[in-house]
């Protein structure tokens, strides 16, 4: 397991939350919209839930507390829901008939196994801006360009200002070579974290996303 000690994961926040039925449900949507390539608002999420909007918004609210998601400032959609953005980012992800936005280059990889869908990440390279190519299926990497691709993943925890979406995923990125990353490094003040190899931010993208939308384990009993 590459993934640095004391960095929690959405997988971690969503497991510890216990959410409820009427919740968890919400939560889905949400992830459900965005994989479609929408914009989870309260609108549709009250037609797709058969849930009243205050009750939607409430939940709203509540998973955002727990950095499940992030509300616009209207709270009337959604900005973002680990490992998707509603708006542009630098790693763009190509599925069936539509594409997605990911927060960053971990959760784009997430993306495949979640869906469990083939999925063409197009991204850049954080310190020269060369493209990055990545082919992927739910198990496996099927064909990447350039060849020495790394991926950066800071340990530094976030300062509580803000949510991880606006803290710690900005700078998990691609780089085209570890050369690249050393520079990037370098340049930037010798941040703390760890490279991963390609198949190993992939096998961690998997590992915190490819749960969030299996179904839940049946009450025992
Ligand atoms: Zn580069």
């Amino acid at each position: 397991m590459p993934l640095p000690d004391g960095v929690k994961t959405v997988a971690d926040r969503l497991s510890a939350a216990r959410l409820n039925s009427y919740e968890d449900q919400v939560r889905r949507e949400v992830l459900w919209i965005f994989s479609a390539g929408a914009t989870p608002r309260i609108m549709t999420l009250e037609k797709q839930c058969g849930l009243p909007s205050v009750h939607v918004r409430e939940i709203l609210h509540r998973l955002s507390g727990m950095d499940l998601l992030l509300l616009d400032t209207t709270g009337e959609a959604v900005l973002a829901a680990y490992p998707f953005s509603a708006t542009p980012t630098p790693h763009e992800v190509r599925l069936r008939n539509r594409e997605v936005f990911a927060l960053c280059a971990v959760d784009a990889l997430g993306i495949p196994v979640m869906l469990q869908e083939t999925a063409t990440i197009l991204s850049r390279c954080a310190y020269c801006g060369s493209p990055v190519e990545v082919q992927a299926q739910p198990k496996n990497l099927t064909r990447y360009l350039p060849a020495d691709i790394v991926v950066w993943s800071p340990t530094t925890e976030e300062d509580g200002c803000c949510s991880l979406a606006q803290s710690r995923c900005p700078s998990i990125s691609f780089f085209c070579t570890g050369g690249h990353l050393e520079a990037w490094r370098h340049a930037s003040g010798q941040p703390a974290g760890v490279a991963l190899s390609l198949l190993e931010a992939f096998e961690v993208g998997g590992e915190i996303f490819g749960s969030l939308l299996a179904q839940p384990e049946p009450p025992s009993g």
